[in-house]
């Protein structure tokens, strides 16, 4: 492909703070955010060129947008195949769609990890409370029922315990169609940021180390406390995973450390096909941020070197009422804020993030 020229037009599909800090980052390089969004208020508008308040099935105004851009993008994986299917019709979209139905379905993301040889908890599909009942007697407990598809920061998941009725929790979930992971007693969760270019060119940053509270990312420090070897497997899993997907962008892999004896091993739990919150430390913690990364990546253009900044750097949510502290954040030396422009302050909801590094 023919790398865009600055002042080309990158479409990004989803206006939350992904996308926002797409369009920043593209700014800075000279390429023009159109952002496409059913939801009128999205933080994203804020900072764009042009923009679209359509719904994403509405074909007439995914037409029109694909025709004003020069590349399609998104920030979110649950693209329904049907858009990206109208778009392609009309322009590149990058990453390829074929992603999105790998990375929207548990069931056929974790065939497609162990098809490349990686480890992912073992699993069973789930389609009722007769083949739970199955699942759980061959996988044990307690163990993990997820919905195949639209769970994200802990929604569409129930623990299975030691008691408790399996039809009911089957029940709880909405009857959708599930998988049922068997626990990873896991001492660590790390994820890489990595992006492959249109050539195949593949760079990842530092692994990073995240630590959830309520389900929710809480923190990322990066480099991630693993030994050497355990960063490089890291690294190169994440590697064959883009290769495989003929992948073009950024992508994140998330994944538990668990320990063996002396050795460290590496469970694959998610990807991500798009910049990931694990990755928002590079903004302020690396040569080049993902953001900036992803809009090189998708405009066909070279990566920028990945290194980081100091000696580690840690990057806090602000979730919630944690960013009521903006001022004190302001005032202190070294604290990178980041303040996404959201109107309304709702538990869960992440409202920016704060980065800090140690020289
Ligand atoms: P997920 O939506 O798959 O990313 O899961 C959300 C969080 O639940 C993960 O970050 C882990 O903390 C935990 N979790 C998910 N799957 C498992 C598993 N199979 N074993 C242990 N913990 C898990």
């Amino acid at each position: 492909m023919t790398p865009l020229a600055p002042g080309a037009t990158i479409g990004v599909l989803g206006g939350g703070q992904l996308a926002r800090m797409l369009a920043l980052a593209g700014a800075r390089l000279g390429l023009k955010t159109h952002v496409y969004s059913p939801v009128a208020d999205d933080p994203a508008f804020d900072v764009c060129a042009a923009q679209t308040r359509a719904d994403f099935l509405d074909e007439a105004a995914l037409a029109a947008f694909a025709d004003k851009v020069d590349v399609v993008t998104y920030e979110f994986e649950n693209v329904p195949a049907r858009t990206a299917e109208v778009l392609e019709a009309h322009c590149p979209v990058r990453p390829n769609p074929r992603v999105l139905a790998l990375t929207q379905d548990r069931l056929i993301e974790k065939q497609f990890v162990r098809g490349l040889g990686l480890s992912t908890a073992e699993f069973a599909d789930v389609r009722d409370a007769q083949t739970l009942a199955a699942a759980v007697e061959a996988l044990g407990r307690p163990s993990i029922l997820k919905t195949r598809r639209f769970g994200y920061d802990g929604k569409g998941q129930a623990r299975i315990a030691d008691n408790g009725d399996l039809a009911l929790t089957f029940a709880g979930l909405g009857g959708a169609a599930c998988i049922l992971e068997s626990y990873v007693p896991f001492i660590k969760e790390i994820s890489v940021v990595a992006a492959r270019s249109a050539t195949g060119e593949f760079r990842a940053y530092d692994v990073c180390e995240n630590v959830h509270e309520h389900h929710i990312l809480a923190t990322t420090m990066a480099p991630a406390a693993v030994s050497p070897a355990t960063a490089t497997a890291a690294v190169e899993a994440a590697r064959r995973i883009a290769g495989a997907a003929d992948y073009v962008g950024v992508i994140a892999v998330e994944m538990f450390v668990v320990r063996r004896e002396e050795t460290e091993e590496l469970v694959i739990n998610e990807i991500a096909p798009r910049v990931h919150n694990s990755g928002h430390w590079t903004l302020d913690g690396a040569e080049t941020s993902q953001f900036e990364q992803h809009m090189r990546a998708v405009a066909g253009w070279p990566l920028g070197s990945t290194r980081r900044h100091g000696v580690s750097v840690r990057m806090r949510n602000l979730i919630g009422h944690d960013a009521d502290h903006w001022l004190q954040l302001l005032a202190e030396d070294g604290a990178c804020l980041h303040l996404y422009g959201k109107s309304e302050t709702r538990d869960g909801r992440k409202m920016g993030h704060v980065t800090r590094i140690e020289r």
